[in-house]
This record gives structure tokens, sequence and C-alpha cells, in this order.
């Protein structure tokens, strides 16, 4: 899995442990998400020369997910440097913000 895809999915699982107390993590809808995220990952004109999401000019995110993925990226950003510090600093590298 890319490192996008790796960032992404770590995100959804710390919201979704934290908010929803579902048996499987991710819920049901957190995986619809997800999978929408990857989604877009995988179709990104960029390709691996991408830009991180908020820079980019494209904006395909559908506005009703958009705003989900915001929710999500503002709830685990923080977090993910104490729980995937790798991912979180790559991330940072490129970007300072998240989805903002
Ligand atoms: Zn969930």
């Amino acid at each position: 899995m890319d490192p996008e895809a790796q960032t992404v999915a770590a995100m959804i699982g710390l919201y979704c442990r934290a908010h929803h107390s579902a048996e499987t993590v991710p819920c049901e809808a957190c995986a619809g998400l997800l999978a929408y995220a990857l989604e877009r990952i995988e179709k990104c004109p960029f390709g691996s020369r991408k830009p991180v999401c908020n820079k980019c000019t494209v904006h395909c995110y559908k506005p009703e997910m958009r705003a989900r993925i915001r929710v999500v990226m503002r709830f685990a950003g923080p977090r993910m440097l104490l729980r995937h510090p790798r991912l979180a600093i790559r991330h940072l590298v490129r970007s300072r913000r998240y989805f903002e």
C-alpha cells in the first residue's frame, strides 16, 4: 500500500476507534469513507507526484466526502504523531496541514 493510502487508513482507524463503538474497526460507515479515499488516491491524475490533497488544484472529493474526511483529519492529525510517527512525519514534511 502506498504511504498516502496507509496514512488515510491509519487516520480513519484512529477516528473510528474513538468515535464509534463498533465491533470492527473501521465500522461500516468509516469503511465506506476509506474505500472512497483510497479510490481517489488511486485515480489521482498526479500519480506518485501528487501534491498532498489540500494543496491540490483538482479537488476530486465530492463535497460530502470532503466534509467527512476533514473531520477525520482534524481529529486524527495531531494523534498520528503518537500512534504512527513514521507516517505522520513523512506527511508533515510534505505539508503542514491536511484538508484545512
Ligand atoms: Zn467508524
